[in-house]
Formats: C-alpha cells, sequence, structure tokens
C-alpha cells in the first residue's frame, strides 16, 4: 500500500482493545490518523493523542458537538445539509476553517449525499471556501468481506469515480479520496485510493473467513501473517471438590457423574464472556485447555480441573490469548458463542483489563 495513508478505525473503544491502551501503540507505529464513530469516541482518542495526530467522525456529531470539533479541528463527515449549514455558521463564529469529509451514497443505503443533493452542497461548498476545508470525499462498502456482494461493491466503486469526476468539473477538488475498508483493502486494492479506514485487520483479525482465503490464495506461503494483539486473563478464585451425583452452578445443567475438582474463576458474561458458553467454552489454566462447565454466570464461570496438576488460587486463567503450548483464538471463541469477531470485541467491557502488545 505504497502512497497510501492508513486511517486506523478505533470506534467501539478501539474494538474492545481500549482506547487509550491503543491509540499510543498504533501512534508508536507510526500512525497519525483516526477514524471514529462519534465525537464522544474523538474527545477520548483527543485526550491521549499526539498534537499532530489527525481524529475523523464517521458518523454522529450533534449540532452542539460541531463547535467543540471544529475548534480542536477534529474532522468530520458530512452527509446531511444541514450539517454542513451549522458547519459554515459555527466555523464563521469561531473564524477557524471546518475540517470536513463529504459522504456520497453510491449503493449501501446508509449515509451519505445521493447524487442529485450534490448540487446544492458544490454551492454552498463554493460559496464558504474560507470556512470549510473538504478534507475528503469517501463511502463505504456493503459487504466487500463476501463474494455475494461483488457485483454491488463493483457498482458503488463506479459510482464513486462518477461523481468524483463531476465534482472536479464543477470545481470541487477533495484533499483524499477514501472508500475501503480492512476487506474492501485487501480484496479489492482499486477501492485504497489515497487512503484507508482500516479497523479489523490492524488488531490480528480477518474482516471473514473468505477475506483471508481470498488473500492467501494468491501466496506461496500460507501461514496467517497477522498477529492478535489482545489476549484476555484472569485468575483462579478459588477451587473446591465436587462429589459425585451433585450439580454444578445454577440449575441442572452440569452433574458431576464422577467426583470433581473444580476452579472458579472471577470472569463472566457481565464481562464478556457469554452465556451460551456454558458448559461449552474452554479456558486455558497451567498450560492445560479446560473445560467450563454449568452456567456462565454474571460475574464467574466455573472451570473444571479435575485432571489439571498443582492448580493454585492465583494461577492465570486465559480466556482468550496463549499459555504454554495452547491459544484460543477469538474466532474459536466466537464460534462458539455465535458472535462475529467484530462483535465479540466490541463489546468487551471498558472496565476489564486489557493487555495489548505489539
Ligand atoms: C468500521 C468502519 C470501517 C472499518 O471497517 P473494518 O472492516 O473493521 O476495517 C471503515 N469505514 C467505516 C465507515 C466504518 O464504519
Amino acid at each position: 500500500m505504497e502512497g497510501v495513508k492508513l486511517s486506523s478505525v478505533v470506534k467501539g473503544n478501539a474494538y474492545g482493545h481500549g482506547v487509550y491502551e491503543f491509540v499510543p501503540m498504533a501512534e508508536e507505529c507510526g500512525i497519525d490518523h483516526f477514524s471514529v464513530f462519534s465525537a464522544d469516541e474523538a474527545l477520548r482518542v483527543c485526550e491521549i493523542k499526539q498534537a499532530e495526530t489527525e481524529v475523523m467522525i464517521m458518523g454522529w456529531i450533534d449540532r452542539d458537538e460541531i463547535e467543540w470539533a471544529i475548534q480542536n479541528h477534529v474532522q468530520f463527515y458530512v452527509f446531511e445539509l444541514d450539517r454542513l449549514q451549522a458547519a459554515i455558521e459555527t466555523s464563521g463564529n469561531l473564524g477557524i476553517p471546518a475540517l470536513i469529509h463529504l459522504e456520497v451514497e453510491t449503493g449501501m443505503n446508509r449515509t451519505g449525499f445521493r447524487k442529485k443533493a450534490l448540487d446544492k452542497v458544490v454551492k454552498l461548498i463554493r460559496k464558504n471556501e474560507e470556512k470549510i476545508v473538504l478534507k475528503g470525499l469517501c463511502t463505504h462498502y456493503a459487504g466487500a468481506e463476501s463474494i455475494a456482494n461483488h457485483v454491488r461493491v463493483q457498482r458503488q466503486y463506479k459510482v464513486f469515480n462518477r461523481i468524483y469526476n463531476s465534482l472536479l468539473k464543477k470545481g470541487i477538488k477533495p484533499e483524499l479520496c477514501h472508500t475501503a475498508s480492512s476487506a474492501a483493502s485487501m480484496t479489492y486494492p482499486k477501492t485504497q485510493m489515497d487512503m484507508v479506514r482500516v479497523g479489523i485487520l490492524q488488531y490480528g483479525f480477518w474482516p471473514s473467513a473468505e477475506t483471508y482465503v481470498h488473500y492467501v490464495s494468491k501466496k506461496q506461503d500460507k501461514t496467517d501473517p497477522l498477529n492478535r494483539v489482545i489476549s484476555w486473563k484472569s485468575k483462579v478464585m478459588t477451587i473446591k471438590e465436587v462429589n459425585e451425583g451433585e450439580f454444578v452452578s445454577y440449575g441442572t445443567v452440569y452433574l458431576a457423574t464422577e467426583p470433581r475438582m473444580i476452579a472458579v474463576v472471577p470472569a463472566g458474561y457481565s464481562h464478556g464472556y457469554s452465556r451460551s458458553l456454558s458448559n461449552q467454552g474452554r479456558v486455558l489454566i497451567n498450560g492445560y485447555r479446560v473445560a467450563v462447565i454449568g452456567m456462565v454466570n454474571m460475574n464467574m464461570l466455573i472451570a473444571d480441573i479435575t485432571n489439571i496438576p498443582d492448580v493454585k488460587v492465583g494461577d492465570e486463567v486465559v480466556m482468550i490469548g496463549s499459555q504454554g503450548e495452547h491459544t484460543i483464538s477469538v474466532s474459536a471463541f466466537t464460534e462458539l458463542s455465535e458472535q462475529l469477531n467484530y462483535e465479540l470485541l466490541s463489546r468487551l467491557p471498558e472496565y476489564t483489563t486489557r493487555m495489548i502488545t505489539n
């Protein structure tokens, strides 16, 4: 991706990795542009980012947050005339230009100006050149991670280019064109344009199995080049014996058909460990892969350590990550709990302790 700028997408608390942990690490790796969904997310990035690092809001910004954004040189998407007018007015009051990215509708039917609305937009931008800096022209593809959407994505790409050219003819020249997320950048390189907005891939996950297959099918070396940066760990809180014939945890989901040793771990569904992993999940303790038995509780889960030697209170428990020779990947975890990587990661609660490493 020579010559293509990389915007690191850190919405959803950096896909659950923690904005405060992730942003400084990404900056160390040379990232100087971050994308978020909303103004409150942008505020959190602004609290810790380096002065020159740019921030872009791709979605929600309330009318009364526009002043904050302009004052702090935070860039934001414009896909509504109201928002454009508010940006112009606020910029006039502050004497600071608004840094906007014009989002256009190309076929996803989510946010973005339709082509026919653009004449008004063009007029407003041209009339207010000192108040509006057109940092970018952008759109988003409706599912570049699946071949099922191939025709639709191709059509979107064409529509985008048509709009870009018609804007050029009207004397509007955006600084950057950007359309691609992780999947589009990998599967449709022509969509990379001047900048890509990469989320899931930078955390070490493929947008879908299809994207991965597409990538390795063109390579000699079939090993996965991505490194996950997150792990999720806890500790053994208490250990006890369970007699034959007794049930473990709520209800009758798990019956000890022989004497068992169990370890109680202070991680439950309120921390993001899904209830659907009751009697299903696996965790790592002392280098062994052990079963989660009984119901996952709000704050606790129970692991079967019957055949694991020397487990002590305080021993490390890995829910996601590696220990000894074993690894539990997020995808193994999400397949069991029927969630997308995206969903599981972004739902890890903010107060859960995180360790990320690059
Ligand atoms: C989330 C998002 C991205 C990043 O998507 P990934 O699949 O995680 O790379 C890019 N652009 C927009 C508009 C988004 O909302």
